[in-house]
């Protein structure tokens, strides 16, 4: 494994020490997971971890975020990180050695090495069955593609779980590096104001989606709360809300061609109309 000469960037390192945030009592000791985001461009990350439930998790040190750029291990003056593909074609491939390189680098800042995951449109679309299960890691290692992509040799050497986030093409992975940084840390304990809420959210553990929410006012434009709503009978809002989320469900998936949430009400394949 070769070493870069400079230090590793751990880029905003956004966790900021203790003695600033207001409730110390709520502080953790060490986060619970840990993102290592290896990227072209770290700025992007800035307005994303600065706000709301993540920068609330950044703060209280419940995870911890830190940003490398690729370009640190370029091996050239002009920090080049991608390179012509072979057999011609339009744009440019990352190339093999700063990439692995890097990761390999990061991997050895701190125990344990993580688990490598790579963004790409080729990669298993994710899912919350996934997630949860990613949320279980004490360190994930984003890689996040540009350009053509990866040269095929990082996958063959890093073998890495490959993750998409929809079948669609986007410019690069740090947006679905970010999809999974907040998607996992919603489920680390303490990060929602209410644990319960991941529990209750759509794709929880019975795979089935979030039953319709109603706030005031009790009338607008026509349009009124359901009157179960406000019965005060918990039961049968409890009742209501379980059959409009079965409903939403059987709904959504009818005409699904890859149903791949486990245990959902529909079984393996999408249900009959109705
Ligand atoms: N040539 C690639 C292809 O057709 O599969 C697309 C490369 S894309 C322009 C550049 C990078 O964006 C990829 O290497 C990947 O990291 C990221 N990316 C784009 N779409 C993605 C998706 N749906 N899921 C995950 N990553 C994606």
């Amino acid at each position: 494994m070769s070493t870069p000469n400079h230090e590793v960037k751990s880029g905003s390192d956004a966790v900021p020490p203790a003695s600033s945030v207001e409730d110390s009592s709520t502080v953790a000791s060490r986060p619970l997971i840990r993102f290592d985001v290896l990227t072209l461009f770290p700025n992007l990350f800035e307005g994303f971890l600065s706000e709301s439930i993540l920068k609330r998790a950044l703060e209280r040190n419940l995870i911890a975020v830190h940003r490398h750029d690729l370009r640190t291990w370029a091996s050239n003056k002009h920090h080049q990180v991608d390179d012509r593909p072979f057999g011609g074609g339009p744009g440019m491939v990352l190339m093999a050695p700063p990439v692995v390189e890097a990761v390999e680098a990061v991997q050895a800042l701190t125990a344990p090495p993580g688990l490598v995951l790579a963004m790409t449109p080729s990669g298993r679309r994710l899912d919350q069955e996934w997630v949860r299960r990613l949320a279980t890691q004490p360190r994930l290692i984003l890689l996040c593609g540009r350009y053509e992509g990866f040269d095929e040799r990082i996958i063959e050497l890093l073998q890495p779980e490959l993750v998409s986030i929809g079948d669609y093409v986007l410019s690069g992975g740090e947006v679905p590096a970010m999809v999974v940084i907040d998607a996992v840390s919603r489920l680390i304990p303490g990060v929602l104001g209410d644990d319960q809420s991941a529990v209750e959210d759509s794709f929880g553990p019975e795979g089935l989606l979030d039953h319709p929410h109603y706030t005031r006012p009790r009338l607008y434009r026509g349009l009124s709360v359901p009157e179960v709503l406000t019965s005060g009978n918990h039961a049968e809002i409890a009742r209501w809300r379980r059959e409009q989320a079965l409903q939403r469900t059987r709904q959504r998936f009818r005409e699904a061609v890859l149903p791949t949430i486990p245990n959902a009400p529909y079984g393996s394949a999408p249900p009959a109309t109705e």
